[in-house]
């Protein structure tokens, strides 16, 4: 399962909230094979998450048999009290990235109030600031509109049988901390695919 992960997201660097993140690249590592053609796995956050995932991957010699990208979004001053803002580009010592391309560091777009990652002919997905003791982000996937027909029907029948297979899988499988949208949202999104019709 790890091994289909194709987009990380991390709101904020509180412990309890990304601490898990290099158990978890070891684990989609464990279950990759050398690909060249493999495309990288996204990792957007806010800035600093990239100097922690490489010096965590290098003080525990790990190697990742697979590449990924890291994108780090900027803070404004305002999304935490004062205090507690901290600067952390003097980390960045301007090293080259160990596997996949340079990341990108993402501005906030004032016009839009949020951060474009990544946008197609089907999707749009977007950061936004959240007020925390230290900078959040949310995330955001929006479905472009499309053409055709919701089968309503279908989309139930489908929903039923979705929800009995993500059942048996956070019973059994996963553990609580990682049943959030890495899962939901591909299983629901391929679920509202298949109900579409084109008349
Ligand atoms: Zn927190």
């Amino acid at each position: 399962m790890s091994g289909q992960i194709t987009k990380i997201f991390i709101t904020h660097l509180h412990g309890d909230h990304f601490f898990g993140l290099p158990g978890l690249l070891c684990t989609i590592s464990l279950q990759s094979s050398p690909d060249s053609n493999k495309p990288p796995v996204d990792i957007y956050g806010p800035l600093g998450l990239q100097n922690f995932i490489w010096r965590s991957m290098e003080l525990s010699h790990s190697q990742l048999l697979f590449p990924y990208t890291v994108h780090e979004l900027v803070p404004t001053r305002d999304q935490c009290p004062a205090e507690e803002f901290k600067e952390f580009s003097y980390l960045d010592g301007g090293e080259v990235s160990p596997q996949g391309a340079q990341g990108r560091i993402l501005h906030l777009d004032p016009v839009e109030n949020s951060y474009l990652l990544v946008e197609d002919e089907q999707l749009v997905l977007k950061a936004f600031r959240l007020f925390h003791r230290i900078p959040s982000f949310g995330f955001v996937l929006e479905e472009k509109p499309r053409t055709g027909k919701l089968n309503v029907q279908k989309l139930k029948d489908l929903g039923n049988y979705f929800d009995l297979f993500f059942f048996f899988l956070i019973s059994f499988l996963m553990p609580k901390s990682m049943c959030s949208s890495w899962v939901v949202t591909p299983i629901f999104s391929k679920c509202k695919k298949m109900a579409f019709t084109d008349n």
